[in-house]
């Protein structure tokens, strides 16, 4: 059954892509939006193969200005030109994207179409766009140049009341006060929220890490979500290699899942020097059980719970 907030893995590689894997790309449906997070070379032909829409999509997030994060974006672009989008597109990405764009487009003389709103990350951590279910947070991660990571969360659902604590005669015009967590008064009575009602669900998020060096200074911004993405680039025994090129590891990324007591972690951004991704795999299960690996198409629905 398809989830109303799933993640589809469109590129697993780090740096260059190989006969079978694609560079980084995510795309994440989150009831109406439609977001992409990075674009790496080869992200529209992957999108065609898991059937993702260019035109559907309402948000780009790019974390950073290395090519394996966005030399496909200029593609995708081109291509939502030629098929005629109309509605505007929400760019975040760090400054210096948006003179990237103009310079292609100028020198291909593309004139979009559609209108494209260019954000600019800022340095410090902030609420980049909501709307009345969903924000998109950015936060710092510790990488060569300038690297944010984002963070998708739910807002807090109406809450479900419970209709035997309440009289047959309980006007139901009150019904959105107690769903917006509000205490009723009826016939003299003071109906209190938390004796009337109950929590939905629980709201859900997903945080996308990449890329980045073991860096605590994220934990309290992706502090329970239901869905981590942390990048992987190497395996343990090669941890010397991730510090100097400000990667992480297997073990790095599932030290991190724990800490911030995460639900479920993905690990991608492979190095391609590794054929068997099995060692990550269970690198990272022997420090956080609930570990899944990166695969290209493969979607992850995050559901409700209590
Ligand atoms: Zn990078």
């Amino acid at each position: 059954m398809n989830s109303d907030f799933e993640v589809t893995i469109l590129g697993t590689s780090a740096a260059t892509p190989s006969k079978d894997t694609w560079l980084s790309g995510h795309y994440v449906r989150a009831k109406n939006l439609h977001i992409l997070i990075d674009c790496g070379e080869g992200t529209q032909f992957q999108m065609l193969r898991c059937e993702i829409s260019p035109l559907k999509l309402t948000h780009i997030l790019i974390t950073h200005l290395h090519g394996d994060h966005y030399f496909g974006l200029i593609g995708l672009l081109s291509s939502m030109c030629l098929q005629r989008r109309e509605q505007p597109l929400h760019i975040f990405a760090p400054s210096g994207l948006d003179e990237i764009i103009t310079i292609h487009a100028k020198h291909s003389h593309i004139i979009f179409p559609f209108p494209i709103h260019f954000h600019p990350l800022p340095d410090s951590p902030s609420i980049l766009w909501e709307d009345e279910e969903w924000s998109i947070h950015h936060f710092s991660l510790n990488h060569r140049i300038f690297c944010q990571g984002f963070l998708i969360q739910e807002k807090p659902p109406k809450r479900k009341i419970l209709r035997d604590k309440l009289p047959q005669d309980f006007p139901f015009q009150q019904f959105p006060l107690l769903q917006e967590g509000k205490d009723v008064v009826f016939n003299d009575i003071l109906y209190k929220n938390e004796e009337v009602t109950t929590t939905a669900y629980l709201p859900r998020s997903y945080a996308y890490c990449s890329d980045t060096s073991y860096f605590e200074e994220i934990i309290p911004f992706i502090q329970n979500v239901s869905l981590l993405y942390h990048e992987s680039t190497f395996i343990d025994k090669d941890s010397e290699t991730a510090f100097s090129t400000y990667h992480s590891t297997s073990v790095h990324a599932a030290t991190i899942a724990q800490k911030a007591n995460t639900k479920h972690l993905i690990i991608g951004h492979f190095s391609t020097r590794y054929k068997d991704l099995t060692i990550f795999l269970e690198e990272a299960k022997s420090i956080f059980p609930n570990t899944h690996l990166a695969e290209s198409g493969k979607v992850f629905g995050i559901e409700k719970s209590i």
